[in-house]
């Protein structure tokens, strides 16, 4: 859909946060102007008039901020399916070593797809890190595909790209990058110079995982980052027999790197004076509750008391799971809940109350988010001056009716689908509408509507599974139990 030059939203039912993060919905019209939240009040008359300015009857809708995800990886679509009952070490080989065989087109596409599904889902916010890093050109077309797509993101570019496959039968890795290639280093200054993109929508962060290398390489990559003007470095952090029981939070600290730009995702079995670090430096984690409990990372840390201060949530990889918000907000909630009630139910007691609360899940998925990011003043939350990123949901379907009535917030985190998310705006642009994703811009000025995008992706899914079906599988499992020094002994069948 074209810009307008204001859209009044009318008569929602609007989710408002205090400066404590209670939510309050407030029956209420909101003015948008530009990409900004102009007005927020029981009654707006509509700006002069103008033939580009959109009204939008929202009468029995409830409009929500845009939702924060903190961590995925965008480019992931055509992988979609393949890791239903996967773990951690067969999604690494299966699934994220393929990215070898990602043509920068595959890329687009895939990063597209990604990224309009997020959209449809009511993501207006995404922390990408972007391990598509095969050539200049992969993370070119990843770019320009989160650009077009509409949706804020920082675009978290890979400085030492993952180790590739050098040949898929027999299996053989190339050699690991021992330092940022020049091509990299080149290209990552070239984007810092130039951020933002999207006229300011799509930020440049690093996502970096690389601690193998040489401390005076690791300090000297953030080092650059920084002065070249990134604000946000993201890096996976699993402690766990397959990925290691060392302190990423202690290496970063005494490499002096541990600073408020620091988002580490899922942050698993983190230790009690990681939290205390992480919480003394401003630091933030990203909870991925979807694969972290299937894939036996851990427990998801987003309500553990000494973390939950500084965590946000994230879908991860939409190509074993589903790529919205509600489902990680409702499974970050349930599975914490669950785990709560079981050591009571344990001992032969019942708990008094329910912890944690909808509400708390509701703000890791918008304003905790948000400030994960370091955006707490910009989005995250309805308020005159912040940036027009909104979700207006149909609170009448069969889904969300009567819920939606009595309480907003339980009928977003416990009631809604997707299918419930009628408008998204990002940016003061309608980019879903009428429960429908709206057509984007590519190359050229050409327009491409979702089922353009859908056959693109089947075309390229058929075109990467040839060659998947082909690689000698085996070979790729044992070939990653080495790169990543992983005691095959610790994988077991059954604990005792
Ligand atoms: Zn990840």
């Amino acid at each position: 859909m074209s810009a307008a030059s204001s859209i009044l939203l009318s008569n929602g039912t609007v989710l408002l946060h205090d400066e404590e993060d209670h939510v309050t919905p407030v029956r209420a019209d909101i003015l948008i102007i530009g990409n900004k939240i102009a007005e927020i009040a029981p009654s707006i008359s509509p700006p002069s008039p103008s033939p580009d300015a959109v009204d939008i009857d929202c009468t029995g809708k409830i409009i929500s901020p845009g939702f924060v995800d903190t961590h995925h990886h965008l480019w992931q679509t055509q992988l979609k399916g393949r890791h239903a009952d996967d773990l951690l070490l067969d999604y690494m080989y299966k699934g994220n070593i393929v990215f070898s065989l990602f043509k920068p087109e595959d890329v687009f596409w895939g990063q597209l797809g990604g990224c309009m599904e997020a959209i449809d889902g009511g993501t207006t916010m995404v922390v990408d890190h972007a391990h598509i890093n095969h050539s200049a050109d992969h993370s070119e077309s990843a770019l320009s595909a989160t650009v077009a797509s509409g949706i804020r993101s920082y675009f978290c570019y890979c400085p030492v790209p993952q180790t590739r496959a050098a040949s898929w039968a027999p299996f053989k890795f190339e050699t690991s990058s021992s330092s940022v290639p020049d091509w990299a280093a080149t290209q990552l200054a070239d984007l810092a110079a130039k951020q933002p993109f999207g006229n300011g929508r799509v930020r440049l962060g690093v996502g970096f995982d690389a601690y193998y290398l040489p401390q005076d390489v690791v300090i000297s990559i953030f080092q650059n980052a920084r002065s070249a003007g990134v604000k946000l470095f993201t890096s996976h952090y699993v402690r766990n027999a397959l990925m290691g029981q060392h302190s990423l939070v202690n290496l970063l600290d005494s490499y002096g790197l541990l600073k408020d730009d620091i988002l580490l995702s899922h942050a698993n079995q983190a230790l009690p004076e990681d939290a205390i670090q992480l919480i003394a430096e401003h630091a933030h984690v990203s909870s991925t509750p979807d694969t972290e409990l299937q894939m036996a990372h851990g427990a998801p840390v987003c309500f553990r008391p000494d973390l939950h201060k500084i965590a946000s949530l994230g879908v991860d990889c939409h190509s074993n799971n589903s790529g919205d918000m509600l489902t990680q907000m409702r499974l970050a909630l349930q599975s914490a809940r669950g785990t709560r009630n079981q050591q009571f139910v344990a001992r032969g007691k019942q708990p008094r109350t329910v912890h944690p609360t909808a509400e708390q899940a509701f703000n890791l998925g918008t304003i905790m988010g948000a400030r994960a990011v370091g955006m707490g003043a910009e989005i995250g939350s309805l308020r005159v001056g912040k940036l027009a990123d909104l979700v207006i949901f149909d609170g009448e379907s069969p889904g969300m009716v009567c819920a939606a009535a009595h309480d907003p917030v339980a009928a977003i985190v416990l009631h809604a689908s997707v299918r419930d998310i009628e408008t998204v705006i990002v940016d003061g642009r309608i980019r879903k509408f009428g429960g429908k994703l709206c057509a984007v811009e590519v190359e050229n000025a050409t327009e491409v509507g979702w089922p353009e995008v859908a056959a693109k992706l089947l075309h390229s899914r058929r075109r990467l599974q040839e060659m998947i079906e082909t690689a000698d599988m085996d070979g790729a499992r044992e070939g990653i139990i080495k790169l990543f020094h992983i005691d095959p002994n610790n994988i077991v069948e059954h604990v005792a």
